[in-house]
């Protein structure tokens, strides 16, 4: 098997080719080809010595995902379905709004968190993607757009780490990741707009301060320990005030001066006003000064056999009010690509029964083969 060249950041391609007796410019060079121009074959990259493109398909190899399918929203928003082999599928969501275009990004092959609001972490785990998997998602959707919108500047605008997996449990293949992400060679985003959310995961937080210190969201759910840890059971052993602690270890390496706080509203649960006034208190005092914050809350998206409702709208509301008027700057986010189930926590691949997954999966292949594709995108989208 030959080296996938999507499984290295610009470090590790420079090594790459050194170990090929060629120089360092040699690896921005086919860095920008692979990144930038969206390349998969060698003979492409026309400024690469002959001798060279001759020499690269027999030690490496660009690797896209299989797509199993692709769903367009009424909304524009764009869900692919990749093939990660052995029955696994993940998610990969485009939001287009007016003034960016964000790419929502799985990290595992379910999860191994078990949230009980989420259909991924029902799921339960199957993997870890490689450096490769993960950027491959980017890599096929932004060059994919491109293609498709005829458009010669980037797409792509953010990036979000909220697909399906606990991004910070893989931590050694997500940092070379956000690497190529943030690169200037590479797809050149800024810190403050790709974002790793993460439902607590203490000491990676801490690593990814020292190691890529990108945007950070927490996804907190409860403002007490006993509700937490019934929703993410990973709070039993990193509970909140440990979470909140790393939160402000991480804020003075953060792009932004504040941490989002994500909130999942779930009817009769979590959603009362007593639950909003201690949240509040708890983000306005941990710590003495508390933690400099933004609250987005997002309605429950339900799957089956999770016996969780969504919040009413006006409960939402109410709790967010709450939150507002007690100095916390709270949204609601909106939920897009519904009717392509590409909301949050809608992700679930294909390996909800793994027994038969495969079955499943090749059923998918054919509906994709067979499908016209609807290629809908409207850049400017009346708010839904
Ligand atoms: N594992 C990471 C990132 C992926 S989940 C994390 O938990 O943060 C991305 C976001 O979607 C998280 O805030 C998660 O709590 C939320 N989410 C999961 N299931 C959901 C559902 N059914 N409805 C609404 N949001 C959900
Ligand atoms: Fe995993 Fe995040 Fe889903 Fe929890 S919400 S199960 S951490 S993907």
């Amino acid at each position: 098997m030959t080296a996938n060249l999507l499984d290295l950041d610009l470090e590790g391609l420079a090594a790459f080719c050194e170990q090929l007796g060629e120089k360092r410019f040699r690896a921005v060079q086919l860095f920008r080809w692979i990144h930038q121009k969206g390349a998969s074959r060698f003979d492409e990259m026309t400024d690469l010595a002959k001798s060279l493109r001759e020499k690269l398909p027999s030690v490496c190899h660009i690797s896209d995902l299989p797509v199993l399918s692709r769903q367009d929203s009424a909304d524009g928003t764009i869900k692919w379905l990749f093939d990660v082999g052995d029955g696994n599928a993940v998610e990969t969501v485009f939001i287009p709004e007016d003034d960016r275009g964000t790419l929502c990004i799985s990290s595992q092959a379910g999860c191994a968190v078990g949230c009980r609001f989420c259909s991924t972490g029902h799921q339960g785990f199957s993997r870890n993607l490689t450096t490769g998997e993960i950027l491959a998602q980017l890599w096929h959707a932004e060059h994919f757009l491109r293609k498709h919108l005829k458009s010669a500047d980037r797409v792509i605008t953010n990036v979000v780490m909220m697909g399906m997996g606990e991004p910070l449990q893989n931590y050694s293949a997500l940092v070379p990741a956000l690497r190529v992400m943030l690169d200037d060679h590479g797809y050149g985003l800024s810190r403050r707009r790709v974002t790793v959310s993460t439902s607590g995961v203490v000491p990676m937080i801490d690593r990814l301060a020292q190691d890529v210190p990108v945007a950070l969201a927490v996804s907190l759910h409860a403002p007490n320990d006993a509700l937490r840890d019934s929703l993410v059971p990973l709070n039993r052993k990193y509970p909140i005030a440990e979470l909140l602690d790393a939160c402000l270890r991480y804020l003075p390496a953060a792009p932004r001066d504040f941490i989002t706080f994500e909130y999942c509203m779930l009817e009769g649960v979590n959603d009362q006003p007593e639950h909003a006034q201690q949240l509040l208190k708890l983000v306005k005092t941990h710590g003495g000064r508390g933690v400099p914050c933004k609250i987005n809350l997002i309605p429950f998206n339900p799957f089956p056999d999770s016996g969780l409702k969504c919040s009413p709208r006006a409960v939402v509301l109410r709790f967010g009010q709450i939150l507002n008027e007690g100095g916390v700057v709270t949204t609601v986010r909106k939920t897009r690509g519904d009717d392509i189930d590409a909301a949050c926590g809608q992700l679930a691949g294909d390996v909800l029964d793994r027994t038969d997954a495969a079955r499943r999966l090749a059923e998918r292949r054919q509906d994709a083969a067979v499908q016209p594709i609807r290629f809908v995108h409207t850049a400017k989208d009346p708010q839904v």
